[in-house]
C-alpha cells in the first residue's frame, strides 16, 4: 500500500465556512460543565448521549464535570442521510441500563425542530427517572416546532446546515474539531465513494 503523506483535505474542505472555532467550543463547554458541577453537587448525574452526533460534545463535557458521573447511549432515527426532518422519531439503539431513579442529563448535539428531544424526554420520563434535563451544544431557534427547555445550552446558531464536532452530512465531517456551515450538502461524497452504514 502506498503511503501518501499529504495533509487531509477534510479540515479545509472548500464547502465549509467555520462558524464556531475549537477553542470557543471548548471554553463554552467548560462553562456548562462547571454549571453542572455546581447544580449536581452531591449527586451522580447520568449522562445519556444521543448517538451519533453528540459523542464529541459528551466526551468534552464529561471531562469538565468534577463529580462522579455515569454515561449511557441511545440512538434514534430522525434525519437519516437527508437534511430535512421527517418528524418521525424511532429508537434504533436503546439504553444499556435502566435510567429509573437517576438524575439524567440528556446530551444532544443540536436542537432544531425540537421533535427528537421532545420525544426522548417523554420516553425517558416514562421510565421513572428521578429528574431529567437537557444539555445541547447547538440551538437553531428559527426552526422550532415544539418547545423544549434546555438547561445547559452551548450556542444559538442561525438557520444553516452545520457539520463538525460530531455533526455529519451523510456520515462525513464528524471529525472536524470545529463547527462549520456546509454549502451544497448534496455534494459531499465524490461519485462512486464507498461508505456503507
Ligand atoms: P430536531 O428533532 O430538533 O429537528 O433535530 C435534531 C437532530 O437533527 C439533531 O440531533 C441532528 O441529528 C439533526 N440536525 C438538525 N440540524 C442539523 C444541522 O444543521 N446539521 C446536522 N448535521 N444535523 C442536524
Amino acid at each position: 500500500m502506498s503511503h501518501h503523506v499529504t495533509r487531509s483535505s477534510e479540515f479545509h474542505h472548500p464547502n465549509l465556512d467555520v462558524l464556531i472555532e475549537e477553542a470557543t467550543l471548548k471554553a463554552r463547554i467548560a462553562e456548562l460543565g462547571a454549571a453542572i458541577t455546581r447544580d449536581y453537587a452531591g449527586r451522580v448525574p447520568h449522562l445519556i448521549c444521543v448517538l451519533k452526533g453528540a459523542v464529541v460534545f459528551l466526551s468534552e463535557l464529561m471531562r469538565t464535570i468534577d463529580l462522579p458521573v455515569t454515561i449511557d447511549f441511545i440512538a434514534v432515527s430522525s434525519y437519516g442521510d437527508a437534511t430535512r426532518t421527517s418528524g418521525e422519531v424511532r429508537i434504533v439503539k436503546d439504553l444499556d441500563t435502566s435510567p429509573a431513579g437517576r438524575d439524567v442529563i440528556l446530551v444532544e448535539d443540536i436542537l432544531d425542530t425540537g421533535l427528537t428531544l421532545n420525544y426522548l424526554l417523554s420516553n425517558l420520563r416514562a421510565r421513572n427517572v428521578h429528574s431529567i434535563c437537557v444539555a445541547a451544544l447547538l440551538n437553531k431557534p428559527a426552526r422550532r416546532l415544539v418547545d423544549v427547555e434546555v438547561a445547559y445550552k452551548g450556542f444559538d446558531i442561525p438557520n444553516e446546515f452545520v457539520v463538525g464536532f460530531g455533526l455529519d452530512c451523510a456520515q462525513r465531517f464528524r471529525n472536524l474539531p470545529y463547527v462549520a456551515v456546509l454549502r451544497q450538502p448534496s455534494q459531499v461524497w465524490p461519485e462512486g465513494a464507498a461508505i456503507g452504514g
